[in-house]
């Protein structure tokens, strides 16, 4: 199983960004946000505390915790080791993360981050250029993230990840080259690189609905060009593609978003965080009503996005609950996203029943195309279908 814990907190709010953040808090904030904050990480606390002793009755344990946002960095020193220390007393996740952006990033948390057995940090750099970074809305320059990079390093933080987004506004090719190089260069462990999605609601899709051709973005070719050369890049570097935006050398793929797509449960903590448990453990550790839905179906539940609500007392919801012709869609649409596919004997011991026999037309079908291959017991895309992969998946719905 893995724990996910959501700090819903950074600096400012970036013009690409729908998360559930809020902005106005790290080292600039005023009382009020101050205070909000100590009282959301209370409450955190109380739910982990809850979690935890529910998980010890039952023998459940945790194998990955990843502490993301917003971002957790923002944290005053205080809330931030009492988070930890709650953590570190009910579980002891062999990959342990922690989101930071740079700009928050000090010497004094990254000590608190190594005491408390973090060994994994994830930061979101985005892009080298500065003046992308300016467009974006993003807090700081490249040199502060190398400032931030050197302190984790001489923390001895051995596991970092660089999260990069491509397809931004003003991008040309060359300069995600130079993004790529300056990245490598520092040879971190792991590499995330995102394609932008405008979000509907953000300030950059208003600019965009207001005048698309004022934000000067790649059009599909240089996307797909850029796409392309990351793989090959990144490849001659030492890197592994193993999922469609993730880059690791190896041994050091992320377990925690593994775990996602291969469909074990995971549990959520804090504001708005998702879980997905059998009925079993919804019961047990999200007081899903014993009789809601059935023995084998899996539950998606979500916690409040509400804040005030959330500190008062963290409540959650049903969203979804998967039956197992859903769970076997699901099964085959997340594990699909990895470059190694799908196991065909994992599937049968999942479910009891052949992958074939439930979606034999499909596999066939784009097998037949070129766009699925089978070998050694698994079903993966092949280049040509990593590519349409969006077309092939849709299917499985
Ligand atoms: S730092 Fe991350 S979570 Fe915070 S506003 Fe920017 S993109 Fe959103």
């Amino acid at each position: 199983m893995e724990l996910y814990v959501h700090i819903p907190f950074c600096v400012r709010k970036c013009d690409y960004c729908d998360f559930l953040s809020f902005p106005g808090f790290g080292c600039g904030a005023d009382e009020k946000h101050r205070s909000l904050s100590c009282s959301y990480i209370n409450a955190l606390c109380g739910e982990l505390d809850g979690v935890f002793c529910g998980m010890k009755e039952t023998g459940l344990k945790c194998d990955t915790c990843f502490i993301g946002g917003g971002t957790p960095s923002v944290l005053e020193l205080k809330n931030t080791e009492k988070l930890l220390k709650t953590i570190s007393e009910g579980i002891s996740p062999i990959e342990f993360t922690i989101e930071c952006n740079p700009g928050t990033l000090t010497e004094e948390k990254l000590k608190l981050y190594k005491k408390y057995g973090v060994n994994r940090l994830s930061i979101g750099l985005q892009s080298a250029d500065n003046g992308i970074l300016k467009a974006l809305g993003r807090i700081h320059t490249f040199e502060q993230f190398l400032e931030s990079y050197r302190f984790a390093r001489s923390t001895g933080i051995e596991n970092i990840n660089i999260d990069l987004i491509s397809a931004v506004p003003g991008q040309t090719f060359d300069n995600w080259k130079e993004t790529l190089k300056a990245v490598t260069d520092l040879e971190p462990e792991h590499i995330s690189a995102y394609s932008l999605i405008l979000e509907e609601g953000t300030p950059l899709y208003k600019r965009y609905e207001e005048n698309p051709g004022s934000l000067l973005l790649p059009d599909e070719d240089t996307e797909r060009e850029i796409y392309h050369y990351t793989g090959k890049y990144l490849e001659e570097k030492g890197y592994h593609r193993y999922e469609v935006s993730n880059y690791a050398k190896k041994g050091f793929h992320c377990r925690h978003n593994t775990g996602y797509w291969t469909g074990e449960e995971y549990i959520g903590a804090g504001l708005g965080a998702a879980s997905y448990l059998s009925y079993k453990n919804a019961v047990r550790l999200k007081n899903v009503s014993a009789g809601t839905g059935s023995e084998n179906d899996m539950f998606r539940i979500k916690n409040t996005e509400n804040i005030d609500d959330y500190i008062v007392r963290p409540s959650c919801e049903t969203e979804e609950i998967l039956n197992r012709e859903a769970q076997m869609a699901e099964y085959c649409i997340l594990g699909l996203r990895m470059t190694e596919g799908i196991s065909v004997s994992g599937f049968k011991e999942r479910y009891g029943t052949d992958i074939t026999d439930r979606f034999g037309d499909i596999l066939d079908k784009y097998r037949q195309m070129g766009l699925l291959e089978e070998k050694n017991d698994r079903i993966c895309f092949t280049d040509k279908g990593m590519d349409l992969s969006n077309t092939v998946l849709c299917e499985f719905l």
